[in-house]
């Protein structure tokens, strides 16, 4: 749609649609009427442009039209623009004058969609011969009279619908990217958030407001009040999308001189842009000259932060600059066009709404692409935080679980459990024999022998030296006795032969107390094995549950 809207404006079938007007100036001073000045066309300026002419009344007189006598009425239309009032005067081949007069309200009452101001002229059997406006207060900014034109019904309707499509387009975008992005801001709670939905909002309103939309919903507005409220909230889409930019990128981007150069950016803007609301006409011209220069400020600060985010490697640098370049360029275009008079086009004074909007499109990208990354970071982090609490559960000879993770898993549940104290024999003697190194090694390979001797769901442990335990919920009777066996015939260094002992005693493990009492018994039956000679595994009657 925006291609063949935008391919339309080349011939002119939206906005200054109809034949265009060529007008001559002429300042105004007492004593001149239209009947007058119809035929003193000498009179008239043809050559200076319009904006040099600076603020007052005006009149403008229009070439000859050479119209064939008007099958359908005919409108005049032209940009919206600062003035007071304004007095269309239409002649006709039979000497009539016909004149239409807008003061501020009214404009904005006959003002359609892209902000054109529109009256239609009588029909009439006589042909249409010139056209001549009165122009009261002009504060001239860009122009007096910005792209006058003669439009048929059909011309005016073709298009009055495409922009309707465009502009219905640009807010439900806007209105749709709003909402995501609440959703969003409301889950991830990003501190940019906040700033890129008031951006959207902003956005909305300026596109409702600078449309000329906001004309039809409040009809007694008048047309300047509308051009005060869109400094307003053009310097709002600014200042929210600055606030947005300062806390989008990683912190180290945004060094104090650069937040310093975004206050001051946004100060440059958002005050003049008060001012006019507040005091306009007086020191218009001059407020909006700071306006625009603010602007260029604005825009410029972008670089350095763009540069920054560059140097310190910003991972979200490449989306932003693919989602901000059009706008910005726009942007960039349309404020030197203000600020250094060139020619009035119809689509770049409406650029903003349209990149603005392409842009809340693709950064609603780049916020997807923060949020891809954020998730990589998180996952990362859980991942290293399993590792480290694995890490720190872990006893890092053996691999088994150490004395405090054993505990965490093991006291606590309501049943009864048998524990397996295990102490490698003589493992002193063992150290001797084959060294510290070698000592390791049997216990690196007794923890492997135990772990393939246990059956799922028993909790093994390293709680100290060459001690062991295990707890488990239902052991085989023969548990015990396979771990010993599989001991005495696993492949030491040296081919040495180490054998173990085990102590038994089964009861409940709800409480702290238990494991205590549990491993007291098991601890006794340990020492049996030892004093009855090693190698062996004693038992101890079971624990009674204590009352409770
Ligand atoms: P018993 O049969 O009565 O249990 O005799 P033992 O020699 O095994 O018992 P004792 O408690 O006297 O000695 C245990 C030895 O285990 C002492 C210590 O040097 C050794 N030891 C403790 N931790 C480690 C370790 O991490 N690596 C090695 N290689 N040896 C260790
Ligand atoms: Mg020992
Ligand atoms: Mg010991």
């Amino acid at each position: 749609m925006l291609v063949s809207l935008c391919a339309g404006a080349a011939n002119a079938q939206v906005g200054p649609v109809g034949i265009p007007i060529r007008t001559c100036v002429l300042r105004d001073a007492p004593g001149l009427s239209a009947a007058k000045l119809f035929h003193a066309a000498g009179r008239f300026d043809c050559a200076t442009p319009q904006a040099r002419f600076g603020g007052g009344d005006f009149w403008l007189l229009s070439q000859p039209l050479d119209l064939p006598a008007a099958e359908s009425r005919l409108a005049v239309r032209s940009s919206s623009v600062w003035q007071r009032a304004m007095t269309i005067y239409a002649l006709y081949a039979d000497g009539t004058i016909v004149s239409i007069r807008s003061d501020d309200v009214a404009v904005s009452r006959h003002l359609r969609l892209g902000a054109i101001f529109q009256r239609w002229l009588p029909r009439r059997s006589a042909p249409l011969v010139r056209l001549l406006w009165h122009v009261e207060g002009a504060a001239n900014l860009r122009g007096i009279l910005l792209a006058p034109t003669l439009a048929t019904g059909g011309e005016v309707t073709r298009s009055d619908t495409h922009l309707a499509a465009l502009y219905a387009g640009v807010g439900g975008a806007c209105a749709a990217l709003l909402l995501f992005n609440l959703g969003l801001a409301y889950a991830l709670r990003h501190r940019f958030m906040p700033f890129y939905c008031l951006m959207m909002v902003a956005l909305l309103a300026y596109d409702l407001s600078s449309s000329g939309t906001l004309a039809w919903l409040l009809p007694d507005i008048a047309n300047t009040a509308r051009m005060r409220i869109n400094y307003v909230l053009l310097a709002l889409v600014a200042v929210s999308a600055l606030a947005f930019l300062r806390n989008f990128f990683e912190q180290r981007v945004m060094t104090l001189w650069l937040r310093r150069v975004c206050v001051a950016a946004a100060v440059s803007v958002g005050v003049p842009a008060i001012a006019i609301a507040l005091f306009a006409p007086i020191g218009l011209r001059l407020f909006d000259t700071i306006y625009g220069i603010g602007f260029l400020f604005l825009l410029g600060s972008i670089v350095p932060i763009l540069v920054n985010a560059w140097r310190r490697n910003s991972a979200f640098l490449p989306f932003f600059t693919i989602a901000w370049s059009l706008p910005i360029a726009f942007a960039a275009v349309r404020t030197a066009s203000g600020l250094f008079g060139w020619p009035y086009h119809f689509w770049i004074d409406n650029s903003s709404v349209i990149s603005m909007t392409v842009e809340a499109l693709l950064s609603s990208l780049a916020i997807g692409h923060r949020v891809l990354l954020l998730t990589r970071e998180r996952d990362e982090a859980r991942e290293q935080e399993i590792a480290a609490r694995l890490l720190a559960d872990t006893d890092s000879l053996t691999g088994l679980l150490n004395r405090r993770a054993f505990l965490r898993g093991a006291v606590g549940h309501e049943g009864d459990f048998t524990l397996l104290l295990v102490d490698l024999d003589h493992f002193k003697h063992v150290n001797e024999t084959i060294g510290h190194d070698g000592g390791d090694e049997v216990l690196r390979i007794f923890a492997r022998t135990l772990r393939q001797a246990l059956p799922a769901g028993a909790l093994a442990a390293r709680l100290g030296g060459e001690e062991f335990a295990v707890v488990i919920a239902d052991p085989d009777e023969a548990l015990a006795e396979d771990i010993l066996d599989r001991l005495r015939h696993a492949r030491m260094p040296f081919d040495i032969t180490v054998t173990a002992s085990i102590g038994q005693c089964r009861g409940p493990l709800a409480r702290e107390a238990d494991w205590k009492a549990l491993y007291r018994c098991a601890d006794t039956a340990l020492f049996e094995a030892k004093k009855a000679g090693r190698d062996r595994v004693r038992g101890a009657p079971a624990l009674r549950r204590f009352a409770a």
